[in-house]
């Protein structure tokens, strides 16, 4: 509208009617495109991030050039024309330094900017040194500043394509970083789940160990608790159960069972000529040769407390369990212990007991019964087996 008012095709195209457009087409449209440069040149820039200062500034301007086109209504445009154009002049010579500075501090769309401004100013001022008088009217000089805004125009598109270049070239640089971003994301995600399940394998196992070693522990208490320390047979208390569980069972299946009842024969001289740690070896030494006769299937062997030994037999009857009553009488016989030079004599008395349960509560009385035995063998001169 500025190139139509200048060079009169406006009035003789476009406001033919109107005198008071043509009376200040020129100033109007003058202002306006300044107006609307300054606009441009601040969204361009982006000033209002990039340099508040300015920002402010051009707005401040903006408002000056709306109020200078108003006031160009009232005044001649005679009078405002030469104002209009120095206040061009000041805009774009401001323009220049601006960007020039925004380009200085790396602002990329500045470049194109700058050297297009700068070809407007050249125009601008040639021509506004024309209107004054300053330099003669030529062809050149009445043409130059249209030349300069063709060329800003065309230099503006550069920058725009520019800016478009670059904006897309920081979209794309966006993406790829999200991108990048999620692949670590998800990277260190697997890896926390990675480290949890080793972590839980690994407590798993150590849990599996402990499990195993308290069983273990467990298994070596349980032996312990029924273990006799001193000759390592099994002890009283287990004999308790065994004796009670296996006579049951020979009440159920209506098998033979035999008690047998061992006791170290005069034991109290062993222990009153050689002291008692004699007779504690004494007791293991039987204790192993009552252990060397009754380890069939079924053969239990107790100490039962002191220097008294039971055996229990299942599945076996009377003469059964009066040979290895015999066997286990011999092998005492033939232990050789030596003492302080000479043989600690060692021999025991064995009372037994067999019956094929009449009732399951029966236990007692069948004990009694080879304690009986055991009493009648102590009786009838020792190192001998009797029978109930
Ligand atoms: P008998 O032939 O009548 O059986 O005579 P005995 O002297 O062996 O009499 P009895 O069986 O009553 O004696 C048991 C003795 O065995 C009493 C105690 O001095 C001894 N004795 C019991 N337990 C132990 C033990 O663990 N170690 C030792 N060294 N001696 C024990
Ligand atoms: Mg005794
Ligand atoms: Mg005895």
């Amino acid at each position: 509208l500025y190139e139509a008012a200048i060079t009169g095709y406006g009035f003789q195209y476009l406001w033919q009617d109107s005198a008071w457009l043509n009376d200040h087409a020129l100033v109007l449209f003058a202002g306006l495109s300044f107006l609307v440069g300054a606009l441009f040149i601040d969204a361009f820039l982006g000033l209002k991030e990039a340099n508040p200062t300015m920002h402010k500034a051009i707005v401040t301007l903006v408002i000056l050039y709306a109020a200078f086109i108003v006031f160009s209504f009232f005044v001649g445009e005679v009078y405002v024309a030469p104002l209009g154009q120095y206040m061009g002049l000041v805009l774009s010579a401001g323009t220049i330094v601006l960007s020039a500075h925004e380009w200085h501090k790396g602002n990329m769309a500045a470049r194109y900017f700058t050297i297009a401004w700068f070809v407007l100013l050249l125009g601008t001022s040639v021509y506004t040194l024309m209107l004054a008088g300053h330099i003669p009217h030529t062809m050149l000089t009445e043409s130059v500043q249209r030349v300069g805004i063709s060329l800003e125009v065309l230099l503006l598109s550069f920058a725009l394509g520019d800016r478009f270049n670059r904006q897309r070239q920081m979209a794309k640089q966006a993406t790829d970083i999200s991108l990048h971003l999620a692949t670590e994301l998800n990277r260190s995600h697997e890896e926390k789940i990675r480290i949890q399940a080793q972590a839980q394998q690994e407590l798993e196992s150590k849990v599996e160990l402990r499990t195993a070693e308290l069983l273990e522990a467990k298994k070596r208490l349980e032996l312990l608790s029924i273990t006799d320390q001193l000759t390592g047979l099994k002890n009283r208390r287990y004999f308790d159960s065994c004796y009670i569980s296996e006579y049951k069972r020979a009440f159920r299946s209506q098998s033979s069972i035999s008690i047998m009842v061992i006791d170290i024969d005069h034991f109290k001289r062993v222990n009153d000529t050689y002291g008692h740690l004699v007779g504690d070896e004494c007791i293991r030494r039987v204790a192993q040769a009552i252990h060397i006769h009754s380890q069939r299937p079924g053969d239990m062997a107790f100490r039962y407390g002191g220097e008294e030994f039971v055996v229990l037999l299942t599945d076996t009857d009377c003469n059964g369990s009066n040979s290895v009553a015999q066997l286990i009488r011999q092998e005492v016989g033939r232990i050789q212990y030596r003492y302080d030079g000479s043989v600690v004599d060692l021999t025991v008395s064995i009372g037994i007991a067999t019956e094929i349960p009449g009732d399951e509560l029966g236990t007692k009385k069948l004990l009694q019964r080879s304690d009986d035995a055991l009493y009648q063998a102590k009786g009838n001169g020792r190192n001998r087996v009797e029978v109930a």
